[in-house]
Order: C-alpha cells, then sequence, then structure tokens
C-alpha cells in the first residue's frame, strides 16, 4: 500500500510557512483541556515538552534515567547545524538543504529536509537566547567548523560537549515549566506500551523501574521521544540504556517502522579491545578538521607510528577524495577504513585500527590552539587508552553510532496511528540511508520547538475524543499484557544471562547486517538470530524479583525486543535490493566501490507494518518524488 506523507503543495521554500496557516488552531483557553504525554527527555522530548507546556498544554513526560537531563543527547560532543553563513563562505538554506539529501544518498524525503534547513537558523537564535555557551570567534560572532559531506563550515559546538550544554538549555525550559506545574515528570519509568482505543493513541503502560509497579497513563496524544536503537548490535557508543522498546511496541499496536536497515557506522571510535567490554567511545567527528587519517603504505608495517616516513604513509581520504579529504561522510569513511584494514595495512594489536593524526595540525596552530578546540577529547582519549595523543597518532575504527531508521511519520511527524507523534532519533526521519554530522541535534530540537507544537495543535483541533480514562478495557488488557510477558521472562530461570544473549545477538548483527552486508550472510543471520531468540524464551536468567529496583528486569524486556527487532533489519536489508548511503550490500557495488544505488526500483522509504507475532512484516512503501534536486551517482572527489 502507499503511504500517504501528508506533503503540503506549493514551493518547495513556502510548503512550511504555508502549512503552518493552514493547520487549525487551538485557542489558548482550551489548550489547558488537552493532555499530552511525552516519551523521552532527550533534546527532542526535552524541547517539545517545554514547548508544549509553555503553549499551554497540560503535559505528562516520561523517562529512564533518574533525572531528565541524563538523556542520552547528553553525549553528543561536535556541534550542531544550521545555515547561518557567518563565515560567510557560501552556504544558504538550500545548501544545506542540498547537502542533506545528497548525503542521505537520496533516501530522505525533500519536503522535511528542506524545512529542517529553514529550521536549522531559528533553532541557534533560540538556544542562544537560552544561553547556550556556544563558542565565538575573536569578533565575538559565533563560531563554526566543518563537519563531514559538507564543504563549508557551519557547525556550532560548544567545544566537545554540544549535546550536554543544548540539553540544559532544554531541560532548564522543562524545569520552568515543572515548577509552574504544566508538566508533570515521571522519572524512572519505562514505557512498555501504547494503548491504543478507536484507532488513536490514548496511553501509555509504564513501569515503575524503582519500585516494580506497572502503571496506566492516558491523554489525548502520545509524543515519543526515545531515541535510537543502535545498542540491537550490544557495543555501540550509545548510552546504555538507549533501546528500542517503546518504538518497538507501539509498532506492535500499529504503527509503520521505516528503514530499520539504515544503521549509521562512525568512522572515529575508540576501536575495540577486548571481549568483556559493553561500550564503545565516539571520538567526535570535528576532529576530521584538524586530524589526517592515514595508514602505512605497506601491508603488516609494524613500525611504530613515529618511525613510519611520509613516503611509507598512504592517506587514503585525502588521495581518493580530494575535494572532502577527511571530511567525506560517514559511511563513506568507515567503509574506507574497513576496506583498508580488510586489505592487512590496519593498525594496532587487533589489525582493526587506522589512524587520526593531529602531528600536522599541531605543528600549523600550536598544540595550546589544538587544545582550546579539542581539549576535553582528548583527555577523554588518553584516559581510556593511556596513550597521549598530542604525542602519538590516535587509533580509530568505525562503530555503531546512530540509526536512521525508526518509526514512520508523515510530514507532521505523525505516525500511522493517528495521535502517536515520533520525533527526534525514534523517527525515521530527515536524514534518509545516511545522515551528516550535526544534524541529529538540528532535528531533534527542530522536531520539538518547532515543528511539533504546530502540527500537534492541527491534530487536536480536528479530532474527536470520546471520553477515555485508565479503566477503559484497552488499558486493563495493554496493562495485563505487560504484566504477563514480564511474568514469563522471570519464570524461565535458564543458565544464561541477558547479557550473554545481547552480546551474542550483537555479534551476529554486525558481522552480517552491519558496515557490510550481502544477501547470503543476510538469510544465514536471519536464521541465527531465529534460533537465538527460541533459546533465549528458553534458558534466558533474570536473577531477583520484578517488585523493586532491578536492572536485569529492565534489561530481559530491552533485549527481548532487540531479538525480534534484529531480525526486522534483517528482513528490510534482504528485501533491500541496492547500496545505499549506511546500507552497503556488497553485491551492489560501483567500480570505485561506493554504493550503487537502484532509483528505478527503490526510491522509496520501507515503512514495515506488523502482521502477528507468526506473520510476516507488511511492506508499505512511501515513493520519494524528487523535483527539486536531481538524482545522481554520489561523489566527494
Ligand atoms: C557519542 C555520541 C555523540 C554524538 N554527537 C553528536 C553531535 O555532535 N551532533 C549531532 O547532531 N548528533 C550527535 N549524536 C547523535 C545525537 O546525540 C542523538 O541522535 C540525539 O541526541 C538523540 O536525541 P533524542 O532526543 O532523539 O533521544 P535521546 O537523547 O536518546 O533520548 C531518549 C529519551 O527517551 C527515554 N526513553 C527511551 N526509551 C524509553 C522507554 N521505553 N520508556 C521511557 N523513556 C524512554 C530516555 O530515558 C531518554 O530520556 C551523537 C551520538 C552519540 C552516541
Amino acid at each position: 500500500m502507499p503511504l500517504d506523507a501528508k506533503i503540503p503543495g506549493g514551493p518547495l521554500a513556502q510548503k512550511w510557512d504555508r502549512h503552518r496557516f493552514e493547520l487549525k488552531l487551538v485557542n489558548p483557553a482550551n489548550k489547558r483541556k488537552f493532555e499530552i504525554i511525552v516519551v523521552g527527555t532527550g533534546l527532542a522530548g526535552g524541547s517539545a515538552s517545554a514547548t508544549l507546556a509553555e503553549l499551554g498544554y497540560d503535559v505528562k513526560t516520561f523517562c529512564i534515567q533518574d533525572s531528565p537531563r541524563r538523556a542520552h543527547s547528553i553525549a553528543a560532543q561536535g556541534g550542531i547545524n544550521a545555515a547561518k553563513n557567518y563565515p560567510n563562505d557560501g552556504d544558504s538554506i538550500w545548501r544545506l538543504f542540498y547537502d542533506t539529501v545528497k548525503g542521505g544518498d537520496f533516501r530522505s524525503r525533500e519536503a522535511n529536509v528542506y524545512r529542517l534547513a529553514q529550521l536549522s537558523n531559528d533553532i541557534i537564535d533560540h538556544c542562544v537566547a537560552q544561553g547556550i555557551p556556544f563558542a565565538r570567534d575573536y569578533g565575538g560572532l559565533l563560531a563554526n567548523r566543518s563537519f563531514g559531506g559538507a564543504q563549508v563550515s557551519r557547525t556550532f559546538y560548544a567545544r566537545g560537549q554540544t549535546g550536554q550544554q543544548l540539553l540544559l538549555g532544554a531541560y532548564s525550559a522543562l524545569s520552568r515549566q515543572i515548577g509552574a506545574g504544566k508538566v508533570k515528570m515521571f522519572e524512572r519509568r519505562e514505557m512498555l506500551d501504547l494503548v491504543v482505543i478507536n484507532g488513536q493513541a490514548r496511553g501509555i503502560i509504564v513501569r515503575n523501574l524503582v519500585t516494580g509497579q506497572i502503571e496506566r497513563h492516558d491523554s489525548h496524544a502520545v509524543v515519543l521521544c526515545t531515541g535510537g536503537y543502535g545498542n540491537v548490535f550490544f557495543l555501540s557508543t550509545n548510552a546504555m540504556a538507549s533501546n528500542v522498546t517503546a518504538a518497538y511496541r507501539a509498532y506492535k499496536r500499529g504503527a509503520y517502522f521505516a528503514n530499520p536497515c539504515f544503521t549509521q557506522i562512525h568512522p572515529t571510535c575508540i576501536p575495540v579491545h577486548g571481549a568483556y567490554q559493553s561500550k564503545l567511545t565516539l571520538m567526535s567527528e570535528s576532529l576530521r578538521n584538524d586530524g589526517r587519517v592515514w595508514v602505512p603504505k605497506n601491508p603488516g608495517d609494524k613500525r611504530s607510528p613515529q618511525q613510519i616516513p611520509e613516503s611509507d604513509r598512504d592517506y587514503f581520504l585525502e588521495e581518493k577524495y580530494p575535494s572532502f579529504g577527511n571530511l567525506v561522510p560517514r559511511d563513506v569513511a568507515s567503509r574506507n577504513a574497513k576496506e583498508q584494514c580488510d586489505m592487512g595495512k590496519g593498525v594496532g594489536a587487533t589489525g582493526l585500527a587506522v589512524y587520526l593524526d593531529f602531528e600536522n595540525a599541531i605543528y600549523r596552530d600550536t598544540k595550546a590552539v589544538i587544545e582550546k578546540k579539542y581539549g576535553n577529547l582528548f583527555q577523554m582519549y588518553e584516559k581510556i587508552t593511556g596513550e597521549d595523543p598530542y604525542q602519538t597518532p590516535m587509533r580509530i575504527y568505525p562503530a555503531v553510532h546512530y540509526t536512521m531508521g525508526g518509526l514512520w511519520v508523515d510530514y507532521n511527524l505523525m505516525s500511522s496511528i493517528d495521535g502517536l507523534f515520533v520525533m527526534g532519533e525514534a523517527n525515521f526521519s530527515d536524514h534518509g540511508a545516511n545522515r551528516l554530522g550535526a544534524s541529529a541535534l538540528m532535528q531533534g530540537l527542530a522536531d520539538g520547538y518547532f515543528i511539533v507544537p504546530y502540527t500537534i495543535g492541527g491534530y487536536l483541533a480536528g479530532a474527536q475524543f470520546p471520553e477515555v480514562n485508565t479503566d477503559h478495557s484497552a488499558f486493563k488488557d495493554a496493562e495485563h499484557d505487560a504484566q504477563s510477558r514480564l511474568n514469563k521472562l522471570l519464570s524461565i530461570n535458564g543458565k544464561r544471562t541477558v547479557d550473554d544473549f545481547h552480546k551474542e545477538l550483537g555479534l551476529i548483527m554486525w558481522e552480517y547486517c552491519g558496515m557490510a552486508r550481502n544477501n547470503q550472510g543476510l538469510e544465514k543471520a536471519q536464521k541465527l538470530v531465529r534460533q537465538l531468540r527460541a533459546e533465549f524464551w528458553e534458558n534466558v536468567k533474570v536473577p531477583g524479583s520484578a517488585a523493586d529496583f532491578n536492572q536485569s528486569v529492565e534489561r530481559v524486556g530491552r533485549v527481548a525486543d532487540f531479538l525480534e527487532f534484529g531480525e526486522l533489519m534483517i528482513i528490510d536489508a534482504l528485501a533491500r535490493q541496492e547500496s545505499c548511503g549506511g546500507h552497503f550490500n556488497e553485491d551492489f557495488q560501483t567500480e570505485g566501490h561506493e554504493a550503487k544505488r537502484d532509483d528505478e526500483n527503490f526510491c522509496y522509504a520501507a515503512a514495515w507494518g506488523f502482521s502477528g507475532d507468526d506473520g510476516q512484516p507488511q511492506l508499505h512503501k512511501e515513493h520519494l518524488v524528487f523535483e527539486n534536486v536531481e538524482l545522481t551517482q554520489r561523489s566527494y572527489k
């Protein structure tokens, strides 16, 4: 069934203005009659909760952590894009739009991306007004640096802590509304199910992670801002609590899941160093502004980096992509690093690393300048590896970082369930098959501060809302389902820990559905995931009880969902018989080993619908229409 994205008519640059005018309004006195649930307090959820409450709606906000400000967004390092053109280097809204569509390998929706580029400038103004301490140049203007896939400097930053500073801004705005009584904050709650009544999202079921109590919460609309699912790979740069549960349970209630196989593998992470590791650490892409990526020219060269002369070094990105050099997009940089390691040119004990070298930059700009720009990142690297990156090049390797897939949403950010809005990394979003650096923060804040406040009003003003409360049978049934599932998982009392299953799943996904895939491997992975899932439901062990604070109980539910969702990713990857962005199927590549798209057959967003535990997911296609940019083979040469 083709999907209707409800893209407004008219010229691209006027669509959003026109749509905002055409959307129905809820008058100020009526806003307080509506209750809205927001799940998640990262940049998307924090900004949405604060803004909706400021408008006058009654908001209930939920998060897993003990404080909204501990959401995963706090980890974002490098920056946030906007088309301000402060450096006067040729940027414009159109260029940001174009770079983003091209960066996403032409698998995103033009109208959404254009709106995002337009709103990018408002975000910076808004955040400056909040007091976010963005870096400034000597004249006082906000400073910019470059990120991958762009030839201009448009990334605003606060050292290597941009996410933290932006989240503090959103959290302050949220706290004001909590104080004013317009936001009721529910920390330490995990959403376990969505309640749908007469086709409308009307509430959620959550577990209180401290008391173990299952709770029901009703509302007129639900906004999911629950982040990405990169932890399906076990090892990723995501926060430990990042998960797919809220989105996946909404999928099981009828929301379509779009492009689940589009995973971003970030090229600059600290390489895996042992089997007992549970987390990978990102070294921000901003470092590629000054760091040069290289490997020894000769496979198997075991000399220390200082002993390898210039003539024996291969600056493979600068060589292959002279226009963009080290700042090619992430998918391209990651694949090239893997290719070098596959040729035996990788460095370090495992051979699965390449160098990121600052020697030239320190010589050119002085150590003090480099320290000012990246000091906290260098310190983090040294703490983890015991090596001083001012003296010896960093060793980096690609790792799972971000997920472009997510719940399908229309132009209003509403899913295929009426009244269920999805924002930030949780939706399938504006990034197509590959996200350009510094654009996730931009998207989450555009969604929360500037889009949903309008579009949710349009929905609330236009829909009918039968009287519903938490005694409704749909709430009872959903609570019963959540409780029974938990009881079942706890009663298995098998021999393998939850983490043991999670690790095995991660290895399967990384090996067969990671940086490079092929049909044979994907088919094998599907079988392996099914076998592992079957064993999980027979042999998982959850110590302790569900009646109090127990992180094994939290994790077992999330891993159960990952074990189902992993298969959906594989099904999606198998169905997309082309390569694009983060989905690199080895069977479809150009002579230069770049992703080879098939625009004739796959120029669509693949939105999967749930059809029962034993049924095959149903594919719904949103055909992507490009009226303003020409579909070309992506080139960064
Ligand atoms: C190390 C790192 C660095 C990054 N740096 C940058 C950068 O420099 N620039 C950039 O643009 N992007 C960056 N990104 C990406 C960016 O940080 C994320 O995409 C973005 O912050 C996601 O925001 P979000 O609001 O969608 O979700 P999150 O910040 O992930 O928030 C999710 C929220 O949902 C809640 N939640 C989740 N599941 C449930 C549930 N079942 N029940 C209740 N609550 C739930 C959580 O408690 C949390 O509050 C980086 C990512 C990583 C991993």
